[in-house]
Protein backbone atom coordinates (compact mmCIF):
# COMPACT_ATOMS: atom_id res chain seq x y z
CA UNK A 1 0.00 0.00 0.00
CA UNK A 2 1.28 3.67 -1.26
CA UNK A 3 0.14 7.14 -0.72
CA UNK A 4 1.62 10.47 -2.05
CA UNK A 5 1.13 13.82 -0.97
CA UNK A 6 2.46 17.06 -2.35
CA UNK A 7 3.92 19.75 0.05
CA UNK A 8 3.64 23.39 -1.30
CA UNK A 9 6.00 25.71 -0.41
CA UNK A 10 5.26 28.66 1.65
CA UNK A 11 5.44 32.44 1.21
CA UNK A 12 5.28 35.04 3.44
CA UNK A 13 3.07 38.24 2.33
CA UNK A 14 3.69 39.86 5.57
CA UNK A 15 6.17 39.34 8.52
CA UNK A 16 5.74 41.32 11.86
CA UNK A 17 7.56 40.70 15.18
CA UNK A 18 5.91 42.24 17.68
CA UNK A 19 8.50 41.71 20.87
CA UNK A 20 10.23 39.23 22.18
CA UNK A 21 9.34 37.07 24.44
CA UNK A 22 10.18 35.76 28.21
CA UNK A 23 10.59 31.86 26.86
CA UNK A 24 12.98 33.52 24.01
CA UNK A 25 10.45 33.31 21.38
CA UNK A 26 9.27 36.32 19.45
CA UNK A 27 5.88 37.18 19.14
CA UNK A 28 5.07 37.26 15.37
CA UNK A 29 2.05 38.35 13.00
CA UNK A 30 2.43 36.94 9.57
CA UNK A 31 -0.01 36.57 6.69
CA UNK A 32 1.22 33.66 4.77
CA UNK A 33 -0.15 31.69 1.23
CA UNK A 34 0.86 28.85 -0.26
CA UNK A 35 2.38 28.24 -3.91
CA UNK A 36 2.04 25.95 -6.60
CA UNK A 37 5.81 24.66 -6.05
CA UNK A 38 5.91 21.48 -3.79
CA UNK A 39 7.89 18.75 -2.83
CA UNK A 40 6.30 14.91 -3.26
CA UNK A 41 6.54 12.70 -0.93
CA UNK A 42 5.43 9.44 -1.79
CA UNK A 43 4.77 6.81 1.23
CA UNK A 44 4.92 2.84 1.33
CA UNK A 45 3.83 0.78 4.25
CA UNK A 46 7.23 -1.93 5.75
CA UNK A 47 6.31 -4.74 7.93
CA UNK A 48 9.05 -3.82 10.19
CA UNK A 49 9.56 -1.18 12.93
CA UNK A 50 11.17 1.66 10.76
CA UNK A 51 11.22 4.55 9.17
CA UNK A 52 13.42 5.01 5.83
CA UNK A 53 14.05 8.03 4.15
CA UNK A 54 15.18 8.80 0.94
CA UNK A 55 15.86 11.78 -1.53
CA UNK A 56 17.37 12.51 -5.00
CA UNK A 57 18.39 15.58 -3.03
CA UNK A 58 21.84 14.99 -1.99
CA UNK A 59 22.27 18.27 0.31
CA UNK A 60 18.86 16.84 3.00
CA UNK A 61 19.41 15.26 6.03
CA UNK A 62 18.35 11.43 5.39
CA UNK A 63 18.24 10.68 9.23
CA UNK A 64 16.02 11.49 12.60
CA UNK A 65 17.39 15.14 11.70
CA UNK A 66 14.77 15.02 8.54
CA UNK A 67 11.74 16.42 10.00
CA UNK A 68 9.57 14.01 7.63
CA UNK A 69 11.55 11.03 9.66
CA UNK A 70 10.42 13.09 12.53
CA UNK A 71 6.48 13.64 11.62
CA UNK A 72 6.67 9.47 10.98
CA UNK A 73 8.59 9.03 14.16
CA UNK A 74 5.87 10.96 16.60
CA UNK A 75 2.26 9.97 14.73
CA UNK A 76 3.72 6.15 15.30
CA UNK A 77 4.67 6.96 19.08
CA UNK A 78 1.61 8.78 19.82
CA UNK A 79 -0.69 6.02 17.72
CA UNK A 80 1.40 2.79 18.87
CA UNK A 81 1.86 2.27 15.28
CA UNK A 82 4.09 -1.18 15.23
CA UNK A 83 4.55 -1.08 11.20
CA UNK A 84 7.06 1.03 9.43
CA UNK A 85 7.11 3.24 6.48
CA UNK A 86 9.34 3.97 3.66
CA UNK A 87 9.47 7.60 2.78
CA UNK A 88 10.58 8.86 -0.80
CA UNK A 89 11.33 12.67 -0.61
CA UNK A 90 10.96 14.50 -4.46
CA UNK A 91 12.63 17.67 -3.24
CA UNK A 92 11.67 20.68 -5.13
CA UNK A 93 11.46 23.48 -2.99
CA UNK A 94 15.02 25.35 -2.19
CA UNK A 95 16.41 24.07 1.31
CA UNK A 96 17.05 26.94 3.95
CA UNK A 97 15.51 29.22 1.47
CA UNK A 98 12.64 30.90 3.56
CA UNK A 99 10.16 28.72 2.12
CA UNK A 100 9.70 26.19 4.88
CA UNK A 101 10.28 23.26 2.87
CA UNK A 102 10.86 21.08 5.55
CA UNK A 103 7.93 21.88 7.53
CA UNK A 104 5.70 21.40 4.37
CA UNK A 105 7.56 18.14 3.94
CA UNK A 106 6.51 17.14 7.97
CA UNK A 107 3.09 18.07 7.30
CA UNK A 108 2.27 16.40 4.34
CA UNK A 109 3.66 13.64 6.16
CA UNK A 110 1.20 13.81 9.18
CA UNK A 111 -1.30 13.43 6.52
CA UNK A 112 -0.36 10.90 4.42
CA UNK A 113 0.68 8.61 7.20
CA UNK A 114 -2.90 8.98 8.41
CA UNK A 115 -4.60 7.84 5.38
CA UNK A 116 -1.97 5.19 4.88
CA UNK A 117 -2.55 3.85 8.67
CA UNK A 118 -6.69 4.57 8.83
CA UNK A 119 -6.09 6.56 11.93
CA UNK A 120 -8.29 9.17 11.59
CA UNK A 121 -7.12 11.74 12.96
CA UNK A 122 -8.79 15.34 12.66
CA UNK A 123 -6.95 18.08 10.71
CA UNK A 124 -6.91 20.08 14.13
CA UNK A 125 -5.38 17.35 16.09
CA UNK A 126 -2.95 16.97 12.97
CA UNK A 127 -2.28 20.56 13.69
CA UNK A 128 -1.27 20.01 16.82
CA UNK A 129 0.82 17.01 16.57
CA UNK A 130 2.99 19.57 13.79
CA UNK A 131 3.35 21.93 16.49
CA UNK A 132 5.45 20.07 18.41
CA UNK A 133 8.02 19.33 15.20
CA UNK A 134 8.16 23.47 14.11
CA UNK A 135 6.30 26.76 14.13
CA UNK A 136 5.32 26.76 10.86
CA UNK A 137 4.20 22.99 10.38
CA UNK A 138 0.27 23.57 11.83
CA UNK A 139 0.06 25.93 8.88
CA UNK A 140 1.70 23.74 6.66
CA UNK A 141 -1.04 21.12 7.82
CA UNK A 142 -4.02 22.99 6.51
CA UNK A 143 -2.36 25.11 3.44
CA UNK A 144 -4.59 28.33 2.26
CA UNK A 145 -3.94 31.58 3.70
CA UNK A 146 -3.83 32.36 6.82
CA UNK A 147 -2.79 34.72 9.56
CA UNK A 148 -0.57 32.97 11.79
CA UNK A 149 0.16 34.57 15.73
CA UNK A 150 2.15 33.46 18.64
CA UNK A 151 5.30 31.79 17.31
CA UNK A 152 3.52 31.01 14.10
CA UNK A 153 1.45 28.25 15.56
CA UNK A 154 -2.07 30.56 16.49
CA UNK A 155 -3.65 30.51 13.17
CA UNK A 156 -6.62 32.36 11.64
CA UNK A 157 -7.73 30.85 8.35
CA UNK A 158 -8.28 34.23 5.84
CA UNK A 159 -9.50 34.14 1.78
CA UNK A 160 -7.16 33.62 -0.69
CA UNK A 161 -5.34 36.50 -1.98
CA UNK A 162 -6.34 37.53 -5.91
CA UNK A 163 -4.67 35.08 -8.23
CA UNK A 164 -1.22 36.26 -9.81
CA UNK A 165 1.86 34.92 -10.73
CA UNK A 166 4.67 34.28 -8.07
CA UNK A 167 8.42 34.33 -9.46
CA UNK A 168 10.67 32.82 -6.85
CA UNK A 169 14.56 33.64 -7.12
CA UNK A 170 16.56 32.04 -4.72
CA UNK A 171 20.31 33.42 -4.59
CA UNK A 172 23.33 30.48 -3.73
CA UNK A 173 23.54 31.84 -0.24
CA UNK A 174 22.79 30.00 3.58
CA UNK A 175 20.70 32.14 5.85
CA UNK A 176 19.88 30.82 9.54
CA UNK A 177 16.48 31.99 10.77
CA UNK A 178 17.79 31.46 13.89
CA UNK A 179 20.85 34.30 13.22
CA UNK A 180 18.35 36.75 11.75
CA UNK A 181 16.03 36.68 14.39
CA UNK A 182 19.05 37.19 16.92
CA UNK A 183 20.32 40.01 14.95
CA UNK A 184 16.96 41.78 15.09
CA UNK A 185 16.25 44.88 17.71
CA UNK A 186 12.65 44.91 18.17
CA UNK A 187 12.59 48.38 18.96
CA UNK A 188 14.50 49.61 16.28
CA UNK A 189 12.49 48.08 13.91
CA UNK A 190 11.51 50.75 10.99
CA UNK A 191 9.42 50.03 7.86
CA UNK A 192 6.57 47.59 9.70
CA UNK A 193 3.83 46.14 7.32
CA UNK A 194 0.43 47.25 7.67
CA UNK A 195 -0.83 43.94 8.62
CA UNK A 196 -5.05 45.50 8.64
CA UNK A 197 -4.41 47.40 4.72
CA UNK A 198 -2.95 43.60 3.71
CA UNK A 199 -5.91 42.27 5.46
CA UNK A 200 -8.33 45.08 3.18
CA UNK A 201 -6.78 44.22 0.19
CA UNK A 202 -6.84 40.29 0.35
CA UNK A 203 -10.35 40.99 1.25
CA UNK A 204 -11.50 43.16 -1.30
CA UNK A 205 -9.51 41.48 -3.86
CA UNK A 206 -7.52 44.64 -5.02
CA UNK A 207 -4.46 43.40 -6.65
CA UNK A 208 -2.29 46.80 -6.44
CA UNK A 209 -3.12 47.42 -2.88
CA UNK A 210 -2.04 43.80 -1.52
CA UNK A 211 1.36 44.60 -3.98
CA UNK A 212 1.97 47.68 -1.67
CA UNK A 213 1.22 45.95 1.86
CA UNK A 214 3.67 43.60 1.04
CA UNK A 215 6.60 43.65 3.91
CA UNK A 216 8.79 41.74 6.48
CA UNK A 217 10.59 43.46 9.36
CA UNK A 218 13.74 40.72 8.66
CA UNK A 219 14.16 41.95 5.74
CA UNK A 220 16.77 44.87 6.50
CA UNK A 221 18.40 42.16 8.62
CA UNK A 222 19.18 39.81 5.98
CA UNK A 223 19.89 42.72 3.20
CA UNK A 224 22.72 44.04 5.79
CA UNK A 225 24.07 40.77 5.86
CA UNK A 226 24.04 39.92 1.93
CA UNK A 227 23.10 43.22 0.08
CA UNK A 228 22.41 40.42 -2.78
CA UNK A 229 19.07 39.87 -1.22
CA UNK A 230 18.33 43.87 -1.75
CA UNK A 231 19.89 43.89 -5.67
CA UNK A 232 17.52 40.84 -6.15
CA UNK A 233 14.65 42.36 -4.60
CA UNK A 234 15.49 45.56 -6.77
CA UNK A 235 16.00 43.92 -9.94
CA UNK A 236 12.65 42.43 -9.80
CA UNK A 237 10.72 45.92 -9.25
CA UNK A 238 13.17 47.14 -11.86
CA UNK A 239 11.67 43.90 -14.55
CA UNK A 240 8.07 44.78 -13.49
CA UNK A 241 7.10 42.73 -11.02
CA UNK A 242 4.02 44.61 -9.19
CA UNK A 243 5.31 43.95 -5.94
CA UNK A 244 8.26 42.10 -4.18
CA UNK A 245 9.47 40.70 -0.84
CA UNK A 246 11.83 38.53 0.98
CA UNK A 247 9.98 35.42 1.91
CA UNK A 248 10.44 34.10 6.25
CA UNK A 249 13.95 34.75 6.90
CA UNK A 250 15.06 34.82 3.57
CA UNK A 251 17.01 34.69 1.46
CA UNK A 252 14.40 33.53 -1.67
CA UNK A 253 12.64 37.00 -2.80
CA UNK A 254 9.05 36.33 -4.52
CA UNK A 255 7.50 38.83 -7.23
CA UNK A 256 4.10 38.93 -7.92
CA UNK A 257 2.53 39.88 -11.21
CA UNK A 258 -0.93 39.64 -12.74
CA UNK A 259 -0.11 39.18 -16.30
CA UNK A 260 1.21 36.47 -18.03
CA UNK A 261 3.17 38.63 -20.56
CA UNK A 262 5.12 40.38 -18.12
CA UNK A 263 6.54 36.51 -16.58
CA UNK A 264 9.52 36.01 -19.51
CA UNK A 265 11.16 39.19 -18.93
CA UNK A 266 11.06 39.16 -15.24
CA UNK A 267 12.12 35.32 -15.23
CA UNK A 268 15.06 35.48 -17.99
CA UNK A 269 16.29 38.47 -16.19
CA UNK A 270 17.00 36.46 -12.73
CA UNK A 271 17.65 33.39 -14.74
CA UNK A 272 20.96 35.75 -16.39
CA UNK A 273 22.52 35.42 -13.33
CA UNK A 274 20.56 33.53 -10.34
CA UNK A 275 20.16 29.14 -11.23
CA UNK A 276 17.69 28.63 -8.89
CA UNK A 277 14.36 30.62 -10.28
CA UNK A 278 10.26 29.55 -10.30
CA UNK A 279 7.52 30.91 -12.00
CA UNK A 280 4.70 29.65 -10.46
CA UNK A 281 0.74 30.04 -9.51
CA UNK A 282 -0.72 30.82 -6.04
CA UNK A 283 -2.54 27.76 -4.41
CA UNK A 284 -5.48 30.03 -4.31
CA UNK A 285 -8.24 27.02 -4.48
CA UNK A 286 -9.74 28.44 -7.73
CA UNK A 287 -7.02 27.88 -9.94
P1 LIG B 1 11.60 28.13 7.35
O1 LIG B 1 11.08 29.11 6.37
O2 LIG B 1 10.52 27.36 8.10
O3 LIG B 1 12.68 28.67 8.26
P2 LIG B 1 13.33 27.13 5.42
O4 LIG B 1 12.62 27.07 4.12
O5 LIG B 1 14.19 28.32 5.66
O6 LIG B 1 12.27 26.98 6.56
P3 LIG B 1 14.00 24.34 5.24
O7 LIG B 1 14.07 24.13 3.77
O8 LIG B 1 12.81 23.83 5.96
O9 LIG B 1 14.24 25.87 5.61
O10 LIG B 1 15.34 23.71 5.84
C1 LIG B 1 15.97 24.13 7.02
C2 LIG B 1 16.93 23.05 7.49
O11 LIG B 1 16.18 21.91 7.89
C3 LIG B 1 17.89 22.57 6.42
O12 LIG B 1 19.15 23.08 6.70
C4 LIG B 1 17.85 21.05 6.48
O13 LIG B 1 19.09 20.53 6.84
C5 LIG B 1 16.82 20.70 7.55
N1 LIG B 1 15.79 19.75 7.08
C6 LIG B 1 15.24 18.77 7.81
N2 LIG B 1 14.30 18.11 7.12
C7 LIG B 1 14.22 18.68 5.92
C8 LIG B 1 13.42 18.43 4.77
N3 LIG B 1 12.52 17.46 4.72
N4 LIG B 1 13.59 19.24 3.72
C9 LIG B 1 14.49 20.24 3.77
N5 LIG B 1 15.27 20.51 4.81
C10 LIG B 1 15.16 19.74 5.89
Amino acid sequence: MKVYEKAPAKINLSLDVLRKRSDGYHEVEMIMTMVDLADRLEMEELPRDTIIISSQAGYIPLDEKNLAFQAAKLIKERYSVKKGVYIHLDKRIPVAAGLAGGSSDAAAALRGLNRLWNLNISVEELQKLGEELGSDVPFCVKGGTAIARGRGERLEMISSPPQCWVILVKPPINVSTADVYGRLSVDKIRNRPSTEALLESIRTGNFHALCKSLGNVLEDVTMELHPEVRHLKETMLRLGADGALMSGSGPTVFGLVQRESKLARIYNGLRGFCKEVHAVRLLTGTS
